[in-house]
C-alpha cells in the first residue's frame, strides 16, 4: 500500500467566524489543518483578534485579519489582501451568524424591521457576498461552506429570526451551487446540532435545548466541534468532489426524529 497524501495538502482556505476555541469554525480549522491545509483567519474587532491570533498561530498561520461582514470596505480590504498574499483560494468557511439577543427569546412575530434586516444581512447575505468575492480567486475550482441549524426547517424554541435567516441561507446554498457549479466551485452547508458556543449562549433556554437533543437524538449525545470538523473536512476536500447544493446534517441524527424518545427522561430534570 502507498502512503496516502494528506487530504488538504496544497489547499489554501479562509476561515471566518472563529471567536474562541469553542467555535464551530475552530473545529473545522483544526480538521483541515491536520490534513495539510494552509489557513487564513478573520475576526470581528480587536477583542476577538486577541483570542484568534494565538489560535491561528498554533496552526501555523500568520494571516489574521479584522473583518466585519456587514462592511463593504472591510471585505474589500480582506479580499485584496488574500489576492496579494495567495492569488488564489481553494476553500472558504463561513461560520458567522448574528441576531439581537432580544430577538432570541419571546415571539418571532414581534421582530422589528431593523433587527430583521441586520440578522438577514449578517447571517445570510454575507455568505452570498463572500461567494461572489471568492469566485475570481477560485479559477481552479473550490469549495464554499456555511453553517446552518435545524431551526431553518422547523420551529425551534427562541430561534425566531435566526431560523428565518438560516432558511434563507439554506435556499441561497442551492442558488449559489447552480451559479458557480460550471466553474467547479461547490457550495454546501452543515446543519449542526446544538453546541455551547458564544453565539449559542444568546439563545434562550439553551441548556434545555442541549439536554433535549442529547436525550432524543438517535446517537444519544450532542455533537462536538470535532464532529463538525470531520464533516467540514469531507465537504471541503476532494472526497466530496461530487457534492454541491447540499445541507448536510451533523446532529447525531436528531433531524430524523419526530417525537420524544420513549426512554428519554422527563425534561424537567434539566
Ligand atoms: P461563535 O460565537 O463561536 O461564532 C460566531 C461568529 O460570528 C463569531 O466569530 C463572531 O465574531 C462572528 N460574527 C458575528 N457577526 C459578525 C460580523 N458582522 N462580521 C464578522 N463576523 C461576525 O458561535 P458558533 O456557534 O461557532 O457559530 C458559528 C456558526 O455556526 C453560526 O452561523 C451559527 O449560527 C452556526 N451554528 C451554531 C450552532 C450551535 O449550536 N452553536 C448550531 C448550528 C449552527
Amino acid at each position: 500500500m502507498t502512503d496516502a497524501k494528506p487530504l488538504m495538502q496544497g489547499k489554501r482556505g479562509l476561515i471566518m467566524g472563529v471567536a474562541n476555541e469553542r467555535s464551530l469554525a475552530w473545529g473545522i480549522a483544526k480538521a483541515v489543518h491536520a490534513q495539510g491545509a494552509e489557513l487564513a483567519f478573520t475576526h470581528q474587532g480587536d477583542a476577538y483578534g486577541k483570542r484568534v491570533r494565538p489560535l491561528a498561530d498554533s496552526l501555523g498561520s500568520d494571516f489574521v485579519r479584522d473583518c466585519d461582514v456587514s462592511s463593504e470596505s472591510s471585505l474589500d480590504a480582506l479580499f485584496a489582501a488574500l489576492a496579494e498574499r495567495w492569488g488564489r483560494l481553494d476553500f472558504v468557511v463561513h461560520a458567522i451568524g448574528f441576531a439581537d439577543p432580544s430577538d432570541l427569546k419571546g415571539r418571532y412575530v414581534d421582530t422589528k424591521r431593523e433587527n430583521f434586516l441586520k440578522s438577514l444581512d449578517i447571517s445570510c447575505y454575507s455568505f452570498t457576498d463572500l461567494c461572489r468575492r471568492a469566485e475570481p480567486l477560485m479559477s481552479a475550482g473550490g469549495s464554499l461552506l456555511t453553517l446552518s441549524y435545524i431551526g431553518a426547517e422547523r420551529v425551534m424554541p427562541h430561534y425566531n429570526v435566526m431560523g428565518v435567516a438560516k432558511a434563507a441561507l439554506e435556499a441561497s446554498v442551492q442558488y449559489l451551487a447552480v451559479d458557480l457549479g460550471n466553474q467547479n466551485i461547490r457550495v454546501n452547508a452543515i446543519s449542526a446540532g446544538p453546541i455551547k458556543t458564544l453565539a449559542a449562549s444568546g439563545i434562550g433556554d439553551f441548556r434545555y435545548i442541549l439536554k433535549w437533543n442529547q436525550y432524543n437524538a438517535p446517537l444519544k449525545r450532542n455533537v462536538t466541534i470535532d464532529d463538525v470538523g470531520g464533516a467540514g473536512l469531507y465537504l471541503l476536500s476532494d472526497l466530496a468532489a461530487g457534492v454541491t447544493g447540499e445541507v448536510h446534517h451533523v446532529d447525531c441524527g436528531y433531524h430524523v426524529v419526530g417525537m420524544k424518545a420513549v426512554d428519554a427522561p422527563d425534561i424537567s430534570v434539566v
